[in-house]
């Protein structure tokens, strides 16, 4: 828990989100600004700041976020037409949230752009 984080502050219910998925590891929850019709953040309990944090002991964290991820898009019908998942790390790549996060994108055609 960092006390700055908005992130932490959604997994600790201090403020509100829509929240479609939650289990130990993760909870899930719609972007406040979607980019596609789907547009989910897939977000570890664990404070990490980004990937350049990452380490051995959060490593697990990334493949099960890509189980729950196929398991979202299977709910939601994406698995037939295409989905994306999206990290972004750094300044270059435009992370605003330094928590690490996962962005579920699909609903619409998404070759040719990255998000
Ligand atoms: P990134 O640019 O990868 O750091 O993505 C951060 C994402 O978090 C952006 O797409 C924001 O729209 C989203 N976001 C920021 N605050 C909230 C919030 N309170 N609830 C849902 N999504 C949020
Ligand atoms: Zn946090």
């Amino acid at each position: 828990m960092n006390d700055q984080c908005v992130f932490c502050k959604i997994i600790n219910k201090q403020i509100p989100s829509n929240m479609v998925h939650e289990d130990e590891h993760v909870i899930v929850f719609a972007d406040i600004a979607p980019q596609a019709p789907t547009h989910l953040l897939i977000v570890p309990k664990v404070h990490i700041p980004d990937l350049n944090e990452l380490t051995e002991e959060h490593a697990f964290v990334l493949g099960h976020i890509s189980m729950v991820a196929k398991e979202l898009a299977a709910r939601l019908g994406l698995a037939e037409t295409g989905w994306r998942l999206v990290i972004n790390c750094g300044a270059d790549a435009g992370q605003t949230v330094f928590h690490l996060h996962v962005h579920l994108l699909g609903g619409r055609p998404l070759a040719g752009q990255m998000a």
